[in-house]
């Protein structure tokens, strides 16, 4: 991988991106519709039923060319398949330009399969994000395929997740005497339950507090089973310190997006928690030094003068 100039890496790699968001707009798109044949079915104008030909499907470019419109029909195209498709081409070139070149990692194959993972779950987390926005589900089809990818992972490079390496590793340090592997199944295992169990016991909580609301809005509980599995596959892939520390980061956020939209609306609503938990997860991936530095600074607040 030193063979090849950085910059090369990091264009492919958002290159790489943009197509990748393509495809998650199409999985965005049909998986909670339940037409997911992603790979049979040209997408189609859903106004005018055209078939989208190759040069109108160009990530970015098409919808820049076209005008934010259908060919067809002139239909508005939302943005925001444009938006999906760059924000996943940044954050693979990102993984590429800086994840890559952390210090940690000095076999190329660990690097690459860190990347790997790293883009794996960057599509999962943007596909789960805006299914959550549009339909207010997390799909089983990505949590339940990857609690036991987590797990897999976990066990198989327990370095690349769990070393004192760059991406979920941070903290972690495989502890001497114990067996990598070991350690990585036990670190995914400890992940998942740790992030399922916390939603469940907030679900438990927050339905017990606040029943008259839940009753109100119609809602089964204050927080869906989707956000207990959605933590639960997060968790296998960044361990038990790495979802505490994305909790904290989608609370805090939820929070902060709950006090805004009162602040202008008046009103708390009805907000999925899934787009928080991605905003969790994503920090962790890739600032968990900042939020380490933040919990350690907030900490100190507490500590009595000397
Ligand atoms: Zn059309």
């Amino acid at each position: 991988m030193d063979e090849v100039p950085r910059q090369v890496l990091v264009v492919f790699a958002g290159l790489f991106g943009l197509l990748v968001g393509s495809f998650l707009n199409v999985c965005i798109f049909r998986l909670p519709r339940r037409c997911m044949s992603i790979a049979g079915g040209r997408s189609k104008c859903p106004r005018c039923r055209r078939t989208i030909a190759w040069y109108d499907n160009i990530p970015v470019l098409s919808w820049i060319a076209l005008g934010g419109k259908c060919r067809g029909c002139r239909a508005a195209i939302s943005p925001r398949y444009a938006l999906i498709e760059l924000a996943t081409g940044g954050l693979f070139a990102y993984a590429a330009a800086v994840q890559l070149y952390r210090p940690a990692l000095e076999e190329p194959v660990q690097r690459a399969t860190l990347f790997a993972i790293q883009c794996y779950l960057v599509g999962a987390i943007v596909a789960s994000t805006f299914i959550d926005i549009d339909f207010e589900i997390l799909p089983d089809e990505i949590n339940l395929t990857g609690i036991p990818l987590g797990l897999l992972a976990g066990a198989a490079f327990p370095e690349v997740l769990f070393g004192e390496m760059p991406l979920l590793g941070w903290l972690e340090r495989v502890p001497e005497g114990v067996r990598p592997h070991l350690y990585g199944a036990a670190q995914s295992v400890a992940g998942a339950m740790i992030g399922g169990g916390l939603l469940w016991a907030v679900s438990i909580l927050g339905t017990a507090v606040f029943r008259k609301r839940v009753r109100e809005l119609k809602m089964d509980s204050a927080m869906g089973f989707g956000d207990v599995k959605y933590l639960a596959f997060l968790g296998a892939f960044l361990g038990w310190q790495g979802i505490l520390l994305a909790f904290l980061v989608s609370v805090l956020s939820g929070a902060l997006y709950g006090l805004g939209k009162f602040a202008f609306t008046r009103s708390f609503g009805k907000v999925p928690f899934g787009p928080f938990l991605s905003v969790g997860a994503l920090s962790v991936m890739f600032a968990r030094p900042l939020i380490v530095r933040g919990v350690e600074a907030y900490l100190e607040l507490f500590r009595p003068a000397a």
